[in-house]
C-alpha cells in the first residue's frame, strides 16, 4: 500500500482516497434507512449432499438493492455495517427472515436445513442466544433446522467467550459451523474445543484446487481433520464436476457452488432446489 502511495503522484493518491471515503460515508448514511424503506432481501443457495445430490438445505445470503447505488454486495456492506454498528440491526433481520422461511419449507421439507450468517458482534452481545430461541418460537422453527455460520475469524476474537455462545447454541439444538475454514489462524487444539459441527471449507482452496497440489493437499486434510473431530464438511465455492469428484472422493458431506445453483430469491428456491434431488448435475 504505502509502495503504490509512495508511487503515485500524492494528488491522484489523495482523490482516490477520498473517492473511497466518499463512498464509505455515502454507504453507511444509506444502510442506516435500509430496513425501513424495504431494500434488504435475502437469497438462498442449495446445500447438496454429494453422495445423493439431495438438496438438504440452503445458506440465507443477504442482497442490498438500492435506488442511487444500486445493488451493493455484501462483501461491500456487512464490512461496513459492522464498522458503524448497524450490523446488528441487519443480523436480526436476517435471523428473523430466514426462520420465518425455513418454517414454511419444513412443512414442504421437515429435514430441511436453513444456514444464516452471524458477525462476531453477535457473538458478544449479551441475550444473544435468547433473542435466537425466541425467534425459534416465534416461528415454531425446530432447532435442528436452524444452522448458525461463523467464520473461523470471528471465532479467533475472544475465543473463550465465543466457545460459551457456541456452546450455548449447540445445547439449545441448532448446529453451528465454522466458515471461511483454513483463512484463519486457529491451532488445532483449538479447533478441537470448539462446539462446532461443521466445518465449511473455505472457497480460496476449493477454486485452486484444480491447479495447486497445495491446495488439493490443504482441501484433503480438512476433511480429514473434521472426519477426526466427527464434524460434516461443507466445500464452498464448487464449480465444475471436476471439484464435485475430487471432493466426493475425500468424503465431504455437502456441497455448495455455482455447479449446483447460485443464491437465487426464495420463489425460485422453492421452485427450482426445495426437497428435491439434483440428478442431472
Ligand atoms: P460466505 O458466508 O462465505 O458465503 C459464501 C459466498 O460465496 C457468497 O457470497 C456466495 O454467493 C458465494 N459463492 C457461493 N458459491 C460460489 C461459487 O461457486 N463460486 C463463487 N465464485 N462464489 C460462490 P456473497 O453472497 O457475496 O456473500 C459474501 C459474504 O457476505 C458471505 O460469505 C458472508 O460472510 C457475508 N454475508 C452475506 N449475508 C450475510 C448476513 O446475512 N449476515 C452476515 N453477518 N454476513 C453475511
Ligand atoms: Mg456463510
Ligand atoms: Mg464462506
Ligand atoms: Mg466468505
Amino acid at each position: 500500500f504505502s509502495a503504490v502511495r509512495r508511487g503515485l503522484p500524492h494528488a491522484i493518491f489523495d482523490a482516490a482516497l477520498s473517492d473511497a471515503m466518499a463512498r464509505r460515508a455515502q454507504l453507511i448514511g444509506a444502510l442506516r434507512h435500509a430496513r425501513e424503506r424495504d431494500e434488504l432481501r435475502l437469497f438462498f443457495q442449495p446445500k447438496v449432499c454429494f453422495a445423493t445430490k439431495k438438496v438438504v438445505g440452503a445458506e440465507a445470503l443477504a442482497r442490498w438493492f438500492n435506488a442511487e447505488m444500486g445493488f451493493v454486495s455484501p462483501g461491500e456492506f456487512i464490512p461496513l455495517a459492522e464498522e458503524s454498528g448497524l450490523v446488528e440491526g441487519i443480523g436480526e433481520w436476517a435471523l428473523e427472515t430466514a426462520c420465518q422461511q425455513a418454517a414454511e419449507w419444513c412443512r414442504a421439507d421437515p429435514s430441511f436445513i436453513m444456514a444464516v450468517n452471524l458477525s462476531s458482534h453477535d457473538l458478544d452481545r449479551p441475550g444473544f442466544v435468547d433473542e435466537v430461541a425466541a425467534c425459534l418460537d416465534r416461528h415454531g422453527l425446530p432447532p435442528a433446522n436452524l444452522e448458525l455460520e461463523v467464520t473461523e475469524t470471528a471465532v479467533m476474537g475472544d475465543r473463550a467467550a465465543a466457545s460459551v455462545v457456541l456452546r450455548s447454541l449447540g445445547d439449545l439444538g441448532i448446529s453451528v459451523a465454522i466458515d471461511d475454514f483454513g483463512t484463519g489462524y486457529s491451532s488445532l487444539s483449538y479447533l478441537s474445543t470448539l462446539p462446532a459441527h461443521v466445518l465449511k471449507v473455505d472457497q480460496g482452496f476449493v477454486r485452486r484446487m484444480t491447479t495447486s497440489e497445495n491446495d488439493r493437499s490443504i482441501v484433503r486434510v480438512i476433511v480429514g481433520l473434521a472426519q477426526t473431530l466427527s464434524m460434516k464438511t461443507v466445500a464452498e465455492g464448487v464449480e465444475t464436476p471436476g471439484d464435485a469428484a475430487f471432493l466426493l472422493g475425500l468424503g465431504c458431506t455437502l456441497a455448495q457452488g455455482y455447479l449446483y445453483g447460485k443464491p437465487c430469491p426464495p420463489d425460485e428456491f422453492q421452485r427450482e432446489f426445495l426437497g428435491r434431488s439434483l440428478q442431472e448435475v
